[in-house]
Order: C-alpha cells, then sequence, then structure tokens
C-alpha cells in the first residue's frame, strides 16, 4: 500500500502547510516523563490544545477554507463541536462569512463560543440532520460552500500537517498514536507520516463504545453505530455510510486501531493533569489511556507520541475527575478513584 492513497499525497499536505501558515499555529512538541517512565522509551506530547480555536480542527478547516474562491458568498458547516469553532475562525480570518448549522438542543455555551470566534449560528429543528438539512439548502439556496468536517480531501490533508511538525522535530518517533472518530485527522497524520517514514507505526485510538470506524474497518465497509455519551464526547458520531476517503485511508494506512473504556479514559486525564500539568479534552488522552493500560501490542519499540487533539471540554465535569468523584454519563456511571502522586 503506497501513502499516495484516494489520490492524496505528501506534496497535498505541504501545500497544507503553507496555506494555513499564520492561522493555524505551529504547537510545541513536549516530552513526558512520566508517561516515558511507563514506556522505557521517551514519550512525547503534541499540544494541539494551543491552537487558537483549543482544537487541532483548525488545521484542516483553514486549509478548506483556503481553498474557497474569491467572491464566494461564505461557508457552512453543521458540527456543534471543535469543527464548528475551527471554521468559524478560519473564515473570519478570510473575512468570509460562516454559518454553523446547530440544532436546538445545542447548549448555550457553544453557541456564544461559535459567535465570539466570528461565525453566525443557525439553530434549526431538534436533531443534527434538521441541522444537515437547513445546511444543504443554504448551499442549494444560498451559494454557500459546505466544509465537511473529516471525509474531505483539503481537511485530512490539512491534519497531516501535525506529522509533519512531529518528525521533522523528532524523527525518531517510532509509534504515533492517534485519537480517531471520522478518521481525518488519522487519514491526515498516517499518510505524511508513512510518506515521510515509512516504517513508522500509526495505532488509531478510540473508546470503546459507540466507536464507527473501527466497527467499519471491522466489518470491511462502513457501518453505523449508536452513538453513546463518553467523557471522550469529540469522538462521538458516525463515519458516513457514503464516506468517501476517510474510511479507506485508515483501512489502509492504519497498522492498529486500540479501543479503550470510560474508566481508562478517565484515569488518563488524570494523569495528564496531576503529571503533565495539563488540561486536556477526553478525546485528546485515549492514546495515554491506552498506555496505561497495557494495550498497545502493536507499537514499535523506541519513542512513542501522541496528540493532545484539544482542550474544549466540560469544566464541571474535568473538576469532579481531578477531584476523584463518580460522573455520571447518561446513565452509565464512571466510577471515581483519586490521584495519588507517585
Ligand atoms: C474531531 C476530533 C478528534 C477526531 O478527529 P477525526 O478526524 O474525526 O477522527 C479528536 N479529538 C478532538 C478533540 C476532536 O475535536
Amino acid at each position: 500500500m503506497t501513502p499516495q492513497a484516494a489520490g492524496l499525497s505528501l506534496a497535498d499536505v505541504l501545500a497544507a502547510r503553507q496555506a494555513i501558515s499564520g492561522i493555524a499555529a505551529r504547537t510545541p512538541l513536549v516530552p513526558s516523563p512520566y508517561l516515558a517512565a511507563k514506556l522505557g522509551a521517551d514519550f512525547l506530547l503534541k499540544l494541539e490544545i494551543a491552537q487558537p480555536t483549543g482544537a487541532f480542527k483548525l488545521r484542516g478547516a483553514a486549509n478548506a477554507v483556503a481553498s474557497v474562491p474569491e467572491g464566494a458568498a461564505g461557508v457552512v458547516c453543521c458540527s456543534t463541536g471543535n469543527h464548528g469553532r475551527s471554521v468559524a475562525y478560519a473564515a473570519a480570518r478570510r473575512g468570509l462569512r460562516a454559518v454553523v448549522c446547530l440544532s436546538s438542543l445545542v447548549p448555550e455555551a457553544k453557541v456564544a463560543g461559535i459567535l465570539g470566534l466570528g461565525g453566525e449560528a443557525r439553530i434549526t429543528g431538534h436533531s443534527q440532520d434538521d441541522a444537515q438539512v437547513e445546511a444543504t439548502r443554504l448551499v442549494a439556496e444560498e451559494g454557500l460552500i459546505e466544509i465537511p468536517p473529516f471525509d474531505d480531501p483539503r481537511v485530512i490533508a490539512g491534519q497531516g500537517t501535525i506529522a509533519l511538525e512531529m518528525l521533522e522535530a523528532r524523527p525518531d518517533i517510532a509509534t504515533l498514536l492517534v485519537p480517531l472518530s471520522g478518521g481525518g485527522l488519522a487519514a491526515g497524520v498516517a499518510l505524511a507520516a508513512k510518506a515521510i517514514k515509512p516504517a513508522i507505526r500509526v495505532i488509531g485510538i478510540s473508546m470503546d463504545r459507540g466507536a464507527a470506524m473501527a466497527a467499519s474497518i471491522s466489518a470491511g465497509h462502513p457501518v453505523e453505530v449508536r452513538e453513546v455519551a463518553s467523557l471522550a464526547d469529540s469522538l462521538g458520531g458516525g463515519i458516513g455510510l457514503e464516506n468517501r476517503l476517510s474510511f479507506s485511508l485508515c483501512r489502509d494506512l492504519l497498522d492498529a486501531v486500540v479501543l479503550v473504556t470510560e474508566e481508562e479514559i478517565y484515569r488518563a486525564l488524570q494523569a495528564v493533569f496531576y503529571q503533565d500539568r495539563l488540561v486536556a479534552e477526553g478525546a485528546s488522552v485515549v492514546g495515554i489511556a491506552a498506555l496505561l493500560a497495557g494495550k498497545l501490542d502493536a507499537a514499535a519499540p523506541g519513542p512513542m507520541a501522541t496528540i493532545l487533539t484539544g482542550r474544549n471540554l466540560d469544566m464541571g465535569l474535568f473538576a469532579r475527575i481531578v477531584a476523584g468523584a463518580d460522573v455520571d454519563l447518561d446513565g452509565k456511571t464512571v466510577k471515581g478513584a483519586s490521584w495519588r502522586m507517585k
């Protein structure tokens, strides 16, 4: 399998780096002594939590927004989370109108976040499907250009720029742990990393409940899974039954997909807070959860790295985890445990 899958290649990632420079930050790659001691080799954290929107999704969004022709009416998307924030921010930087379609169930804080970044919030209906209907209407009737969250060549190439920066800073990285949802991040990172260093292992990590990409790779085609509440809420959602790119890239380029439990994510959030002194959302720490749980049989010997993908989390929930309290996730209780410094 050559890393030119689906017509995308390293050249697209290098072009994306040019297109997003000045909008997305070149983020630090820092060592974690605690995780290095657990692994027995260097362990590095790529701090995408330091992006101006608080998440890596700015890279893909900025690359897609950069390709919108001059004079276009604007862009539209219907993500309630990090993608919506990033599209709003990248469009505002280009002076373009950005409409984020949301359902009325979305919390007020998320709407305020999008407005604060310069986007417009369009609230319609009671589900994500209703929001998508409105986005499709805006494309047809007002000529807005839709920016998809993961299944798009420009988005995938933008996310791949993370791997360029990581391997430039540390060419000796042997294994990359990549949080996995729709697979735009894992596809871009694996494509770029393997083009630069074919021997590198790239392992996708998801939560063990509602992991659509993992289920789809096992089935051999995109499948739907039931969405359930998770501490890694940014990893929820499907991959699309009509998936064009991210599914085949993840299937072909990932060396393994590992699933972690809510309890393992809880412990990893504590570890990153108490040991590395960092605040990151649940989706960010699934790779660390897999390491601490001893689930990384597919890793290569040598330095390992993961991407702290975002920091947009519910701070009330986070405070409970830091305190070691039980956490309720839509009826499922994640049993608390206090962190002891070792
Ligand atoms: C979107 C997201 C991911 C997963 O990215 P995909 O491209 O959908 O696989 C991981 N972490 C955070 C914080 C995200 O917002």
